[in-house]
Formats: C-alpha cells, sequence, structure tokens
C-alpha cells in the first residue's frame, strides 16, 4: 500500500471507531433514581441500567439516596437540572415525587416508575416492574407446602410481616400472600397468635431489618412462651435475616427447636446462604437484568417516538391516572432449586453463594 492509501485507509478506519461513540452522545442523557445501596438489589438494578443504556448508545447518571426522601428529591432536581431526557425512578416513598415530576414534565423529561409505582402525580409515564401480587401469592405458597396444610395438616402457628406502608408494592405483596393464607386463617388450621394482622398493623417502615427483628422479639416474648411459631410470612430477605436473628436468640434453629418456615424476596446472597444452611426456608427471585432490559426497552422505543412494549393496563392505578406497566415474572426459590434458578442462569456463580 502506498503512503497515500495508508493514510485513507487509516482515515477510514478512525472514523469507524469514532462513529458509534458520536452516534452514543447523540442518543441522549438518562437519570437513574435509586432508592439505597443497603440492598444489593438495587445496586445490581443500577449497574445493569447502567450496562445496558450504555450498550445502546446513552449516557446516564446514576444516583443513591440512601433512603432519604429529602436526598432523593434533590438529587431527581439536579438531574432535571443537568439536562436529562428521561427519569427512571424507584422511589423512596412513592407519594413524595408530585413536585419535582412536575418540574420535570415543564421541561418535556419523560417519566418511568421502575419496580415501585410512584403515585399521586400525572407526570409518569410508564411502569416496568414485576407481577407484585403474584410475589405474594409465591411467599404464602412456600408456606401452605412447607407445612403441609393442603393435606389438612394444622393448625400452625404463624406470624405476619409487611414490608414499607410507604412503597405501593408492600401491599400488592401483603394482599398476594393473604389470597392464600386467609382460607386457612378462616379454617382455623393458621392461627395468629398476637392477632396483629393488616398493613397498618405488619408494614416495616423502610423495609428495615433492626426493626423487624424488634418487633418478633416482641411477638416471641409477648406471645410464644410455651407455644411454638411455625411460620413467618416475611416480605423481603433483609426483614427475614431480622427475624431469623431474632427466633435465634430465644433457641430456635436446633434440632429440638427447629426454624420456623421463614419467606423473603430478591434471593439476596445472604438469604440464598441462609436457605442453604437450612434456615431461611425459601426467597423470590426476580431477575434485575430483565427488568432493566424491559425498562431500557421503553426509554428507547419512547425517545424514538414508538410505543413502548406494555403488558398490563389495569392494575397499576397511581390515584391518578393508570399508569401502563409491564410485568416480569417472579420466581420461587428454595433449597430444591436454587441451583438451576440463580447460577445455571448465570445470575450468581456458585461460589459466591458457599
Ligand atoms: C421491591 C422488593 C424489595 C423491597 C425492599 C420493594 O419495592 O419490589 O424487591 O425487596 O422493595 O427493597
Amino acid at each position: 500500500m502506498n503512503r497515500r492509501k495508508v493514510l485513507v485507509a487509516s482515515l477510514v478506519i478512525g472514523a469507524m471507531g469514532c462513529l458509534p461513540l458520536a452516534h452514543a452522545a447523540d442518543k441522549g442523557y438518562v437519570g437513574i433514581s435509586m432508592p439505597t445501596k443497603s440492598s444489593a438489589r438495587w445496586i445490581a438494578d443500577g449497574a445493569n441500567m447502567v450496562k445496558y443504556f450504555n450498550e445502546k448508545g446513552y449516557k446516564t447518571d446514576l444516583q443513591y439516596a440512601e433512603d432519604d426522601i429529602p436526598n432523593q428529591l434533590a438529587q431527581i432536581e439536579n438531574l432535571v437540572t443537568k439536562g436529562v431526557k428521561v427519569l427512571v425512578i424507584a422511589s423512596i416513598d412513592g407519594t413524595t415525587l408530585s413536585d419535582v415530576l412536575k418540574k420535570a414534565a415543564d421541561k418535556g423529561v419523560k417519566v418511568i416508575a421502575y419496580d415501585r409505582l410512584i403515585k399521586g402525580s400525572k407526570n409518569v409515564d410508564y411502569y416496568a416492574t414485576f407481577d407484585n401480587f403474584q410475589v405474594g401469592v409465591i411467599q404464602a405458597e412456600s408456606i401452605v407446602n412447607a407445612l403441609g396444610l393442603k393435606n389438612g395438616k394444622g393448625p400452625f402457628n404463624i406470624e405476619l410481616f409487611g414490608g414499607s406502608p410507604d412503597d405501593n408494592n408492600a401491599f400488592f405483596f401483603y394482599d398476594g400472600a393473604m389470597s392464600v393464607l386467609k382460607p386457612y386463617m378462616d379454617k382455623g388450621k393458621l392461627v395468629v397468635r398476637s392477632k396483629q394482622m393488616g398493613m397498618d398493623k405488619v408494614g416495616t417502615l423502610r423495609w428495615d431489618g433492626a426493626v423487624a427483628q424488634a418487633r418478633m422479639d416482641n411477638l416471641l416474648s409477648a406471645f410464644y412462651g410455651k407455644d411454638r411459631v411455625d411460620a413467618v410470612l416475611s416480605p423481603y430477605d433483609g426483614l427475614s435475616i431480622g427475624i431469623l436473628s431474632s427466633l435465634k436468640g430465644v433457641g430456635y434453629g436446633s434440632p429440638k427447636q427447629p426454624y420456623p418456615i421463614v419467606t423473603g424476596q430478591d434471593a439476596e446472597v445472604p438469604s440464598v446462604k441462609s436457605i442453604l444452611r437450612g434456615e431461611q426456608y425459601s426467597t423470590v427471585f426476580k431477575d434485575t437484568r430483565e427488568l432493566a432490559k424491559v425498562t431500557v426497552g421503553m426509554v428507547d422505543a419512547m425517545l424514538s417516538g414508538k410505543q413502548p412494549q406494555v403488558n398490563d393496563t389495569k392494575t397499576y392505578n397511581n390515584g391518578v391516572k393508570i399508569v401502563p406497566s409491564y410485568l416480569l415474572k417472579p420466581v420461587p426459590v428454595d433449597k430444591t432449586n436454587w441451583k438451576k434458578i440463580l447460577v445455571d442462569s448465570g445470575y450468581y456463580t456458585e461460589d459466591k453463594l458457599k
């Protein structure tokens, strides 16, 4: 090749290398607001979204608010000021964002509620989540199966925990679980000795494991002096860890006094390890890679003037409108299937869980 040809070839190659980047910068700027880093799932959600958005040529700004509402509001406002075209928000308290979303809408910013519904605002375009009612159904079914309730066994004692009352999902989880458990309660096959039922009594503000642990301590000392608790409905792994340490503190977890059936959600590493040790009974896996992909697809469609794909236009009324949603399927996990669901799918490597 003569010098001229070499020069032309290198210019062409150089231009090819630059093109996707120049295009990437053009595709848009996405603000991602996540609630907290205290739970591994939100860290995975954020990282997956950044990866998929970047792969599609979007620039991202990922913020975590450490479960502090004013912090999340300030972060979102800042993202709007910085000029994002889209906000993807997993809210701490789904009712607190109306003002900041009004400011975003005035600047033409699109909004996706991520995993948790944003309530009381018309300025929410789409909702990407899992079938939250089904999460509760799965948790309750694992209790029903483990106790042999379908075979007529019982009565058994159960205590109920709910998620954070400012998170719309918590009500869906609780209602889903109760749709399965209530018939057994009505027949006297499941007994809530504390009589504490309903989200107003069993909710756990900010999904705080320490709060759940303290409540479990109180339940055990007030209602289970002589009797055994056979099952605990826990809606999230972080609560299950607290509940199990409370149980351990009064002697559960020995051959004579095995742990009750304790559920969970998110398949977080400490809880999967606990399942493998025979402590926590089950969890619910929600593939955050899939949720991230759905969300990125929604944003990409919106910004290309297309209709994002949704599969539910009835369930999620935020008080102002029904937010068109895409619901993914949650998957039950226990010691019989953890490997297939969590390792074979490439979500975790096996050594991480041992
Ligand atoms: C999410 C759950 C999570 C919980 C606590 C809920 O909104 O849907 O996956 O366990 O928040 O972080």
